[in-house]
């Protein structure tokens, strides 16, 4: 039916789009109104889960990889090939090119190092630092290819200028080698994704929207986002007048992106006052690290209101075990806790509980109360904190169903999950100074089509029918 080209830009939003469609008149072309636009994006919205599911179709159940990065971690996530090699060979490009299709494949999320495949594909490092990797060995030495990859920036706000300039050059090259690569040769599948806008967002959120908390009154940051949101435009714009004849173009994100939570839930509190959590030591030492944990709390909220939010990262990077003491893990027993908040909690509104129960029946019941006892918060706090609360094989079912909590449930947007403990049930969200973009649920696909061709697939309305959509797209070309 059709040749395929699609820009992935990790972090896209379509409510902001819509905001600014007067000055993006690429977006604008390919975009009718907002429910049109959106593409649901997996839960959790966190990159690795939903490129995943992009490129695999597989839901988060079937897939697995639940892993989220956190930005507040200065320590870089390890590149770990066997999530690579999970994805390897199952992706729309990979099947594509076993029917034949010639396909180019630049910087795809995860996927590294590169593998063989019917056309070119180049990718970057995950996280840490690396060599750009291609197949075949060698295509990239004509070209000139910036830094690729899901590199992970921790700018502090004086270095912020740096950081924007550095990561406007950074995608300004990869959209221009990656039109010249296009324009080079003939392919049936050109698939590029650019990563630097949702980094943008994560730091820059807050100098940019009046409504934040921290937002500090006009400041040379004002625009950042917006000014993007105009260069990612443009680069749209001119792969658009590049396309060859009977080519569809896509424009897709695999979640959007906005304000982050400026409150905290803090659901560990919760379970202890609940009786599902029990604290580790007593006498002397539970109180001793009763006492850490206050002062950990006190500490974090002065230095924030003060401006120090940048030394908070600094000095914690000399504490041993800080995953510990931030996620307040060296507080509880886990042993003899009942219910646990999982691993896919951060600050954010997306989130589950581990249960660990001694029958079948027991466990049913665990998680029938941890549901009333998180929708009863509403009534609690008098407010709609928690938006839904469900059984994990409600949401997904799959192989890999039980590496998701027991129990999921999703927050209101104003609150992600707060990990402290004694401390109240609510709190402001003192993270938010250093880290005030966050993922929102609703990703974007744009179609723009420039033949006479009826396009017969049915536009997905989840990252997970992707995959399908594009095959059933150059499948009669
Ligand atoms: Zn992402």
């Amino acid at each position: 039916m059709s040749r395929v080209v699609i820009i992935g830009i990790d972090g896209l939003d379509p409510f902001l789009i819509d905001k600014w469609r007067d000055v993006l008149p690429n977006f604008s072309s390919m975009y009718s109104d907002l429910p049109q636009s959106v593409l649901e994006s997996t839960f959790p919205p966190d990159s690795i889960c939903a490129w995943t599911s992009i490129f695999t179709g597989e839901n988060p159940a079937e897939h697995g990889l639940l892993e989220s990065i956190d930005y507040l971690s200065a320590k870089k996530i390890k590149n770990d090939e066997s999530r690579s090699s999970y994805i390897k060979g199952k992706t729309f490009w990979d099947i594509a090119g076993k029917q034949g299709k010639k396909v180019c494949v630049i910087n795809p999320f995860l996927a590294y190092p590169a593998w063989e495949v019917n056309g070119v594909m180049i990718s970057g490092p995950v996280f840490e630092g690396g060599a750009l990797s291609a197949f075949p060995e060698g295509f990239v030495e004509q070209y000139h290819f910036p830094q690729l990859g899901g590199i992970v920036d921790f700018p502090d706000k004086k270095k912020l200028p740096e950081f924007i300039t550095r990561t406007q050059s950074i995608t300004e090259e990869l959209a221009e080698t990656g039109l010249k690569v296009y324009q080079d040769y003939d392919y049936d599948l050109f698939f590029i994704t650019f990563l630097t806008l949702d980094r943008i967002k994560h730091f820059l959120w807050r100098f940019t929207d009046e409504d934040d908390i921290y937002y500090p009154g006009e400041n040379p940051f004002q625009d950042s986002i917006k000014q993007f949101y105009v260069l990612f435009d443009k680069i749209v714009g001119r792969y658009k007048s590049s396309l060859r004849d009977d080519t569809t173009l896509l424009v897709i994100s695999d979640h959007g992106h906005g304000r982050r939570c400026q409150k905290c839930l803090n659901l560990n509190e919760l379970l202890r006052l609940k009786g599902y959590l029990s604290t580790s030591g007593r006498g002397a030492t539970g109180a001793l690290k009763k006492i850490i944990e206050k002062t950990k709390v006190l500490t974090i909220a002065f230095m924030s209101t003060f401006g120090f939010q940048d030394w908070i990262y600094k000095i914690a990077k000399f504490i041993p075990n800080r995953k510990a003491l931030k996620k307040s893990t060296y507080l509880i027993d886990k042993a003899s806790s009942p219910v646990t908040l999982s691993n896919v909690c951060g600050t954010n509104p997306f989130g589950g509980m581990d249960i660990s129960a001694g029958s079948a029946a027991e466990y049913e019941k665990l998680r029938e109360q941890i549901i009333d006892e998180l929708m009863g918060l509403n009534s609690t706090l008098g407010a709609n904190a928690v938006k839904w609360a469900v059984r994990r094989e409600q949401l997904y079912r799959g192989l890999h169903e039980k590496r998701l909590p027991d129990v999921l449930f999703e927050l209101d947007g104003e609150y992600g999950v707060g990990m402290d403990l004694f401390t109240p049930l609510s709190s402001r969200n003192y993270t938010h100074k250093k880290i005030s973009g966050g993922h929102k649920k609703e990703g974007i696909l744009l179609i723009y089509k420039n033949s006479e061709g009826i396009i017969k697939a049915k536009r997905p309305e989840s990252v997970m029918g992707v995959k399908d959509y594009v095959l059933n797209l150059i499948a009669a070309y």
